[in-house]
């Protein structure tokens, strides 16, 4: 392969390496991308496309107020982001969430990376680190066995594996409709159809109790010693939510405020399980927050008892899946940069930052700074009072390394604001002055990048 110098080779296309390309090519960089789908396969991916979303497909929160997520997107809109606006092409209703349909947003990204004049695609494996030329490595969750090795032999840091798990999907059709009903929590959104977005099955305390038996009951997928402690806790498997008390779930995903049930008002059901719609012609529902480490047949068993789901039918049952990251604050410099082979920067998952909007995000910050360092200018770095720049600053030296694990973007990444009085009682004002503060700074750091 010859490496020309003027040019960005990004390794991975995901949420990470598409939107580096996208965010470098128009700045005028001749970028390639290497993929290596279709011709090799991850086991959750499904096609060769681009940006393809592996399971929920959600990118979460789109309060830009109130919400750190939600200002991630504004921030990604802002800069003109690739993901955020092929996202909303597509959207789905959800109750406040930006929700996709996800063959057509992975297809569209694709569609725009493929017709940029500044882009090319080598759909090949990349197996050793690069030695010479200038690279970002966006390879994601599921790098391949052969890179996650060369990146080990070079850092010689442990790449960290551990499990999470995905949530099955069910086919609309098989959902008893007599029992469930369509509500999204507090009648929340401003359309009728986002008011209605999700679809609610009601438990009585013994189905909940019964419920909670069933899944300490069932088969599970073993772990080795010790990987257990590496979950991540947004994305616990609900087995492991139910061992940690009976009552989890029925504070967490199940929890039954904000919802009347529209078939039996009276009766205030004792925990709700809540589907979403998965696709655009709403015939997939997946459960919401149902990750799960069940093995397939107890999956089934264990599902077909939450009323209304007693005839149903998966699409795709839940399954586990590992995690490639680095340890970011050892190894990576504030400029994403591998300290030792500063040619090579990291981005999107594999830095340490959990979730598709913070992997694009992470993707979209790595493409301008690659943007920057070869036409010579000198960025100042993100303001940690950005959403962006709280999760740069976190995975490049605000965490601790020795403890490093994947991080969502949260308000807890963020400096306090000057005279803002801590509590909960004002929580909605300081979310605010948060989201304010960022928008006025990220927008002045934009700036400064054309
Ligand atoms: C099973 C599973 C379920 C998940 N569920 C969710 C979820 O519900 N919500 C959420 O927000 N996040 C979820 N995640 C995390 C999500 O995958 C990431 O947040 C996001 O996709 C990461 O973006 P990325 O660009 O870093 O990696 P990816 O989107 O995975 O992209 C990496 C790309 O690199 C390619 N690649 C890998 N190795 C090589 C190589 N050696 N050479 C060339 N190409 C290579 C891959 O084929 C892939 O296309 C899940 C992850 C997994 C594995």
């Amino acid at each position: 392969m010859t490496i020309m110098k003027n040019t960005l080779n990004i390794i991975g296309g995901g949420m990470a390496g598409s939107e580096a390309a996208w965010q470098a090519a128009n700045a005028g960089l001749r970028v390639v991308i290497h993929e290596m789908r279709p011709k090799v396969e991850t086991f959750a991916h499904r096609t060769g496309n681009l940006g393809e979303m592996v399971c929920s497909n959600s990118f979460r929160s789109d309060d830009h107020e109130q919400n750190a997520v939600g200002l991630l997107h504004w921030e990604m809109r802002q800069a003109n982001g690739l993901i955020m606006q092929t996202a909303e092409k597509h959207r789905l209703p959800a109750g406040g969430a930006l929700a996709v349909d996800r063959d057509p947003f992975a297809e569209s990204v694709t569609a725009a990376l493929k017709s940029h004049p500044n882009i090319s695609i080598s759909y090949d494996e990349i197996t050793n680190l690069p030695t010479d030329g200038n690279w970002i490595i966006a390879t994601g969750p599921l790098t391949s066995g052969s890179l996650a090795k060369a990146i080990q032999a070079e850092t010689s840091a442990e790449a960290l594996a551990f499990f999470d798990a995905i949530a099955p999907i069910v086919y609309h059709e098989s959902i008893n409709m007599d029992v469930a009903w369509m509500q999204s929590r507090y009648d929340k959104g401003e359309t009728e159809e986002e008011r209605t977005a999700y679809l609610n099955c009601p438990m009585n305390k013994d189905q909940y109790e019964a419920f909670i038996d069933a899944l300490l009951a069932a088969e599970k997928t073993e772990f080795k010693e010790g990987e257990t402690a590496g979950y991540f806790d947004g994305c616990l498997p609900i087995e492991v939510m139910a061992e940690r008390g009976r009552e989890t779930l029925r504070f967490g995903p199940m929890k039954p405020v904000g919802l009347t049930n529209a078939n039996d008002p009276e009766n205030k059901p004792y925990a709700v399980v809540q589907l979403r719609r998965d696709n655009a012609l709403g015939t997939l529902y997946n459960i919401v927050g149902f990750q799960t480490k069940m093995k397939y047949g107890a999956q089934k068993a264990v599902f077909k008892t939450i009323p209304a789901l007693e005839n149903a039918e998966f699409a795709r049952l839940g399954g586990i899946h590992r995690n490639t990251f680095i340890n970011s604050p050892t190894l990576l410099d504030e400029q994403m940069r591998l300290r030792s082979r500063p040619n090579i920067r990291f981005a999107g998952q594999i830095t340490g930052v959990e979730g598709y909007v913070e992997s694009a995000a992470m993707g979209l910050l790595a493409g301008r700074l690659a943007v920057a360092e070869l036409t010579g200018k000198t960025l100042p770095a993100v303001p940690n009072t950005t959403a962006m720049g709280a999760l740069v600053t976190h995975i490049t030296g605000g965490a601790e390394a020795k403890t490093f694990q994947p991080m969502n973007v949260n308000f807890g990444l963020f400096p306090a604001l000057e005279g803002a009085k801590n509590g909960r009682r004002n929580r909605k004002d300081r979310y605010k002055g948060y989201t304010d503060r960022a928008k006025l700074d990220w927008q002045a750091w934009l700036a400064q990048t054309v």
